[in-house]
């Protein structure tokens, strides 16, 4: 596996796979490896020939109050476990190679990024993450994108993106991986000490709640997202939000008709954890 850390060197790297007839597969990453970004990587393993995984701690999608420098980071280590996955490339730039002096665009994407984790973290959150990755699309040029669906309206974000800009890029989304006790993977999760590790397992429990609920015949937004809060009250969790929307608009949904997402963003201890399901109201083969 190769570390390249230039924009140049990258896009030589990619013109000689492209030369030979090679796809490319990008995997975007934030890095502090964990089995969530090891299951993109092998979902691009098997089904690209050129395996780029970025490695990038983006500044630009951190509020002033977010934990940009407490963030974990562990190159040494996520190179290891990337290799070992089979990846050819790990890009770590540095921020002034990505943001040299000058820089002076935005990307923003209007509608989806007012509600959820756009409403609470602030337009520059989503703002940060469409620029940064319309710069690895234009930097990596993929045939293929993997993104995971623990970040639902982030990849909602970036289909967008790339419906919006006609970018060659075809995204796949990958499904939530989680722990054992179903606290769904996150590089955050190392914030959590003992006690708070055990009330997070509240989120996952939340959201099973609200589709054991739905798969009991209820269908009423508000009493599904009622069965979520309780479980979370219990664990003394008071979500930033908690709520039932449309899984391809983000709008809300007074009842679940179909197919509707439900996302749940709190802090627990000294984390800010996410988690989704889709809720499905189908009456048969219902996968919730
Ligand atoms: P990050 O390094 O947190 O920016 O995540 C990089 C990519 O991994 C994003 O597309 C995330 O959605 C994805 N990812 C993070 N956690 C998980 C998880 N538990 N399961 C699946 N994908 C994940």
């Amino acid at each position: 596996m190769r570390i390249i850390r230039t924009i140049v060197e990258l896009r030589e790297a990619v013109r000689d796979a492209k030369r030979r007839g090679e796809s490319v597969g990008l995997v975007p990453t934030m890095g502090a490896f964990h089995d969530g970004h090891l299951s993109l990587m092998r979902e691009a393993r098997q089904n690209t020939d050129l395996v780029v995984v970025s490695l990038f701690v983006n500044p630009t999608q951190f509020g002033p109050n977010e934990d940009l420098s407490r963030y974990p980071r562990d190159e040494e280590r996520d190179a290891a476990m990337a290799e070992e996955h089979g990846v050819d490339i790990l890009f770590a730039p540095s921020p002034a190679e990505i943001y040299p002096d000058g820089f002076a665009t935005t990307i923003h994407i209007a509608g989806i990024t007012d509600v959820l984790d756009g409403a609470i973290r602030g337009a520059h959150h989503f703002d940060g993450v469409a620029t940064v990755v319309a710069k690895l699309f234009g930097i990596v040029a993929p045939d293929v994108a993997y993104f995971g669906q623990k970040d639902a309206q982030q990849v909602l974000v970036v289909r967008r993106l790339v419906r919006d800009l006609d970018l060659d890029v075809r995204i796949e989304a990958c499904p939530i991986v989680r722990e054992a006790d179903g606290l769904a993977m996150s590089s955050r999760n190392v914030y959590l000490d003992p006690d708070s590790r055990q009330r997070a397992t509240a989120l996952n429990r939340a959201l099973d709640a609200a589709a054991a609920a739905v798969e009991r015949g209820e269908r009423d937004a508000a009493a599904i997202e009622d069965a979520a809060r309780r479980i979370l009250a219990d664990a003394g969790i008071e979500p930033e939000y908690l709520e039932l929307r449309d899984a391809e608009t983000l709008h809300p949904v007074a009842r679940l008709d179909g197919e509707a997402l439900l996302a749940v963003a709190a802090h627990v201890g000294a984390a800010r954890l996410i988690d989704n399901h889709i809720l499905r109201s189908a009456d048969k083969g219902d996968d919730v």
